[in-house]
């Protein structure tokens, strides 16, 4: 087979699965709020094409059309309308979600390395994690990237999650009921807050948000963080019970102080003598932050504050929640990336959530020649690293696979 054939019978293969979960699933579809007024936006397997600027009034409707057009991946706005299906200019815009995207694409992680690569379009270079911005060998521009979901990546995302939504519940009031938080059958996380007091916000507020969320602008001098001279400052005694930026500092320069084990420190950045002074001071008292800051060195306390500002950011990609027109996933269905279903997670469940096994989608084997691929962890179990081999893996291990493009079906004779 040429290259075109694998790719194509790759493709019905996935498309073939995706049917048949529609075909048994669409009643689990669950359409955002408000369905009516949402626009909404369907990739198809035909390559790159989007279908965009649809509307649907009831949950039958919308599952009868994807049953129909078997998409790819498929995408509702954010953004409530007059007339969904009107032009952009003309769709009469009446507010959005406020909507963060969290993914491991854009936090630093080892493991990238090891089972992300890229490949020169020109020349054919290839090498691990990230492409270079010029190509080493020819200077071309032009990469093709194969990115992988693990463990470590998804355990990063999931932390930041996590920081995200104590943020938004804690400095910025909001309830339980109206953050929702989903899984978005890749790399990451995405969370959607319903709620009217947000709802009509423009792009320049919310920039406002994702500066307050991500440390932009964040003044320690404003925040009275400066080294304690004098003990009777009580402004000065930071406690993890201060609302706001001071409290969320206060949290991390404990979690330093108090409870990081030497390799975390270590890879926080902070100076061997730095960990040396906090790994004595637990093994005297340890109990009380204000303690150690009372003891320690003006040089040591700026850097563990600086370290602790870092851990306390959150790492959203910003462009995302600016954007008042944008398209998001709909939770409930299949992720052309991976085959993996996007899925809603309860707030409380995040922890215990795991999103390599909750998600898988499909049952049954499928024959594939796999052509390269790491070794990545599915279903509960691990394959691989493979390379030019023919193999027989449960379904949701195989059409992950041919949706990275690392494989494609292998014809069986007919006997
Ligand atoms: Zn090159
Ligand atoms: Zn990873």
């Amino acid at each position: 087979m040429d290259n075109e054939a694998k790719h194509r019978a790759g493709r019905n293969m996935i498309k073939a699965r995706f049917h048949e979960y529609y075909r048994r699933n669409r009643e689990n579809i669950t359409p955002p709020k408000s369905m009516g007024q949402r626009e909404f936006g369907f990739l198809l397997f035909v390559e790159g094409a989007m279908l965009r600027h649809k509307s649907f009034n009831q949950p039958s409707e919308l599952g009868k059309f994807i049953e129909a057009t078997v998409p790819s991946d498929i995408y509702y706005s954010a953004a409530y309308y007059m007339d969904p299906e009107a032009p952009m200019d003309r769709k009469g815009w009446t507010g959005s979600d406020l909507i963060f995207d969290i993914d491991a694409d854009h936090i630093e992680t080892e493991c990238k390395r090891i089972h992300d690569k890229w490949r020169c379009d020109t020349c054919g270079a290839s090498g691990g994690g990230k492409p270079p911005i010029i190509c080493p060998k020819c200077k071309g521009q032009r990469f093709t990237e194969t990115t992988w979901m693990c463990r470590e990546c998804l355990e990063e995302a999931k932390n930041e999650a996590s920081k995200l939504i104590d943020l938004l519940i804690r400095d910025f009031g909001m309830n339980h009921e109206e953050v929702n938080l989903n899984f978005s059958g890749h790399r990451g996380y995405h969370i959607h807050v319903e709620s009217e007091i947000f709802k009509n916000l423009g792009s320049d507020e919310r920039k406002e948000i994702v500066d307050y969320l991500t440390g932009v602008g964040l003044d320690l001098k404003l925040l009275n963080l400066s080294y304690p001279t004098d003990e009777s400052d009580a402004s000065g005694k930071l406690t993890s019970h201060d609302p706001g930026w001071r409290g969320r500092i206060a949290r991390s320069v404990e979690e330093i102080v108090l409870r990081m084990d030497r390799e975390p420190l270590g890879k926080l950045g902070l100076r061997r003598e730095v960990i040396e002074s906090i790994i004595e001071y637990r093994k005297n008292i340890g109990k009380d932050i204000s303690e150690f800051i009372k003891d320690v060195e003006r040089k040591t306390w700026r850097q563990i504050i600086h370290k602790a500002v870092t851990m306390a950011k959150v790492n959203i990609d910003t462009v995302v929640t600016t954007d008042i027109h944008r398209l998001i996933r709909l939770p409930g269905t299949l992720n052309g990336k991976t085959g993996l279903k996007a899925s809603k997670v309860n707030i409380k469940d995040l922890p215990r959530f795991d999103p390599l096994k909750e998600t898988v989608a499909f049952e049954g084997e499928e024959t594939i020649h796999i052509e390269e691929a790491p070794r990545f962890e599915i279903g509960g179990e691990e394959y691989g690293p493979f390379k030019d081999i023919d193999e027989t893996l449960p379904a949701h291990a195989a059409i992950l696979l041919l949706c990275k493009g690392s494989a494609y079906p292998v014809v069986k004779p007919i006997v």
